[in-house]
């Protein structure tokens, strides 16, 4: 930029020192907007402003950099002296203009040849397990992808001297046509019909891929999955996507998580639940039992005189955490489980136990209070 003093970020914005991220996406989709050179072909001075909210975007829009700016000012800009350029700016659009980005948003108007092209994302969905979740795994995973054609290096011409500038556009993938609007003439650019915005013809086309400059392969990808991953989540690796038609790089591949449930492990967040049935005798007289966890089987103490409804917690059994905050329990909810069935042997044994002093409701000191007052209600 040329500009002999820097205005203040804010300022530039037009956004309160103290205002959210949010409200700062916003005022720079507004000022973005506004300056944009293509709405501005005939103001010189548009395009240098439109850089300018670029750089105090880029800079306001991560909390570090903006951290440094709001203590240091200008001069802690760091590296970058001359700002960001145009190829940066329009590439920042993704995320400020959502999935359309600034083509989508100005209808389709396409910035062409100056633009590196980008091939299609691949999207997969990938099952993981209980086990794989907790614990995070590396999964080779087969996709098939266009990569560049190996013969012509992705050029889609039969030899290097088989690729010309296209007559229509001179190379630069856009023409450009004089529209008459209520506002006067506009100056709009659209993509070159002959070259479809390549900026280039073949004119004699490479054998193998027939001038696509690609081809369809098999490819083994190994992808790390993080420890701690949930149901929805999308993880991207970059440049692992489909390679475009005649040069470029490569879109991304997309992975979607899908968790597969457990047969009787339950998820919640990063603690895993798992439901125990005892018998009322083992809840009385405790017992020794084994329960099943992501690690294998565990052996667990009940107590003697457990009540149903208990919950036992096995401390770091659970999920780890997906950002390294440590590992979630596994929390062993006590059920108490009452035959549906007895037989006469059973029923005169439980016959006796009926009337025998502690299997009457034998409250402990702390809910005495409790079931007197459920007798004096009953008065
Ligand atoms: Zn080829
Ligand atoms: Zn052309």
């Amino acid at each position: 930029m040329t500009m002999a003093q820097k205005r203040d970020y804010y300022e530039v914005l037009d956004v309160a020192k103290t205002a959210l991220p949010e409200e700062i996406k916003k005022a720079y989709r507004k000022v973005a907007i506004k300056f944009h050179p293509d709405k501005n072909p005939d103001d010189p001075t548009a395009e240098d402003k439109f850089k300018e909210a670029a750089e105090a975007y880029e800079v306001l829009s991560d909390e570090q950099k903006r951290a440094r700016y709001d203590r240091f000012g200008h001069q802690a800009g760091g590296s970058n002296g001359g700002g960001p350029n145009m190829e940066d700016i329009f590439s920042q659009f993704g995320d400020i203009f959502g999935g359309g980005g600034f083509e989508g948003f100005f209808g389709g108007q396409n910035r062409g040849g100056r633009r590196v092209r980008k091939g299609s994302n691949l999207r997969i969905k990938l099952k993981l397990d209980l086990e794989e979740v907790a614990n995070g795994i590396e999964k080779k995973i087969k996709v098939k992808r266009y990569v560049a054609c190996n013969t012509c290096s992705g050029t889609g011409a039969k030899n290097g001297t088989d690729v010309k500038d296209c007559g229509t556009c001179h190379g630069q993938g856009q023409v450009k046509r004089v529209v008459n609007t209520m506002l006067g003439q506009m100056v709009s650019s659209s993509t070159c019909p002959t070259c479809n915005g390549e900026g280039k013809v073949v004119t004699s086309k490479c054998d193998v891929c027939h001038g696509d400059g690609r081809q369809l392969q098999e490819e083994i990808i190994p992808i790390n999955i993080p420890a701690g991953v949930a149901e929805g989540m999308q993880l991207s690796m970059n440049g692992k996507g489909n390679y475009p038609e005649r040069g470029g790089v490569p879109g991304d591949l997309l992975i979607q998580i899908e968790e597969e449930p457990h047969e009787f492990l339950k998820r919640d967040g990063n603690n895993i639940m798992f439901d125990q049935y005892i018998t009322f005798v083992d809840a009385a007289l405790g017992a020794s039992i084994e329960v099943p966890t992501i690690e294998g089987k565990v052996k667990i103490k009940v107590d003697p005189g457990t009540q149903p409804g208990k919950i036992l917690r096995l401390r770091g059994k659970g999920i780890k955490d997906l950002n390294g905050y440590g590992r979630g329990d596994q929390l062993i909810h006590i059920n108490v489980w009452t035959p549906k069935v007895v037989n006469s042997q059973e029923r005169e044994l439980l016959e006796k136990l009926r009337d025998s002093q502690n299997f009457t409701p034998n409250p402990g000191k702390n809910e005495k209070g409790f079931f007197e007052k459920v007798k004096e209600y009953f008065q």
